[in-house]
């Protein structure tokens, strides 16, 4: 069969270096003239010790270093604006995003908006951003979103509402891989991120329109080596093979999706985090298994080749194999001690309704499953799930 034409982009440059961030000028001086930073991070890493020894670092090799600690998750456009505003005190002449995944899409919109007459509200939405942006590196703390090398910031800005900033401009010029920085993340930190990181492998293999064979490869091999590692490094956190693995893992899936959009996992469970502050991973968490049920006729095709990437054991026509997929993908979750229920969680039975209200705004995302899914099927699924 011919190949159906298609693009892909991603960042131009990827360093994978256990401990790398302890020489950041180092690494940064091979890329970049520019002898002034800003870092973009959460004020739990200044505490938790991480940022200090990097700042160090810096400027006993001649940076100049300011830091910006104040992001939050879920960050409101308010902590965007005060960043920017803090930038142009400082007037960097790079900015390095530090955290998760908030932090780095923070960190994005600060790059871009130092560097352009744009306001915030001018450029939400899918390519509106005009220009260049300040040189930009990100170095993420956990290993799950993949914010590191995506295209997109998500941002708060109302009581429950997030807007979307989609353009080529957030694209990185240099993501630092260190799995160091990842050892101290906590049980259920570390399942839940693993976990977002899986299923978006899983929807970049069955996204509708714009799967294509290297957003294929990127997936297959970002599910394999994170079924293979998220439970050794669950019980034990400090496992450096299994942290670089899925830090590895969870940029591969980035890159996937960038490409190849995720679809109704993360649909329903966006309104988890807009309602009820749900952390991203664990919402995805929560909903993957029965979204992966609804949708194990329609892609029973992919799951079958995904339960064979996984090492899935039997054999059998594509629907048991897909079968057996969902399956083990519902056990890993388990054995990872991810709370699995909405109900454990805090969320009301009441609010199911509201919720597949919400989720239907989606249509961004929605319009990738690879079924169609009614507000009926959404309710249903937030009943399974409940
Ligand atoms: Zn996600």
């Amino acid at each position: 069969m011919n190949t159906k034409s298609f693009e892909f982009r991603t960042v131009p440059l990827i360093r994978v270096e256990w401990g790398g961030s302890a020489r950041l000028a180092e690494i940064l001086a091979e890329t970049f003239a520019q002898r002034n930073i800003l870092i973009v991070t959460d004020p739990g890493l200044v505490k938790a010790g991480l940022i200090e020894p990097i700042v160090a670092n810096l400027r006993a090799n001649g940076y100049s270093v300011a830091l910006f600690n104040d992001v939050v998750a879920d960050p409101p456009e308010d902590v965007v604006l005060a960043a920017v505003e803090y930038g142009r005190q400082h007037k960097p002449g790079v900015v390095v995003g530090l955290g998760g995944g908030s932090t780095l899409d923070v960190a994005k919109l600060l790059a871009v908006l130092l560097a352009s007459e744009q306001k915030i509200t001018d450029i939400y939405g899918i390519g509106k951003v005009q220009g260049t942006r300040l040189p930009l590196v990100q170095i993420p703390t956990t290993a799950g979103t993949g914010s590191e090398v995506t295209n997109i910031s998500i941002i708060t800005t109302g009581a429950a509402t997030k807007l979307v900033v989609v353009a080529p401009q957030l694209y990185a010029d240099l993501v630092l891989l260190d799995a160091q920085l990842t050892l101290g993340l906590p049980r259920i930190a570390t399942a839940a991120t693993g976990i977002d990181a899986m299923v978006h492998a899983i929807e970049a293999y069955t996204s509708k329109f714009k799967k294509n064979p290297i957003s294929d490869a990127l997936a297959r091999e970002a599910l394999r080596i994170m079924t293979a590692n998220l439970l050794i490094a669950c019980e034990d956190g400090q496992n450096r093979a299994a942290r670089e693995a899925l830090l590895l893992g969870a940029t591969l899936a980035g890159q996937a999706f960038a490409n190849s959009p995720v679809a109704a996992v993360h649909a329903l469970a966006y309104p988890l985090g807009s309602h009820y502050h749900v952390a991203h991973g664990l919402s995805n968490a929560l909903m993957l298994g029965p979204v992966l049920r609804f949708n194990s006729t329609a892609a029973a095709h992919q799951y079958a080749e995904l339960a064979d990437v996984i090492g899935v054991p039997g054999q059998g026509n594509a629907q048991k194999r897909a079968d057996d997929f969902v399956k083990a993908m519902e056990v890993l979750m388990s054995e990872s001690g991810s709370p699995r229920r909405l109900r454990d969680v805090g969320v009301l039975e009441d609010s199911l309704d509201m919720l597949a209200d919400e989720a239907m705004k989606q249509t961004r995302l929605l319009v990738n499953n690879p079924i169609d899914l009614q507000r009926s099927d959404a309710l249903a699924i937030y009943r399974e799930a409940y």
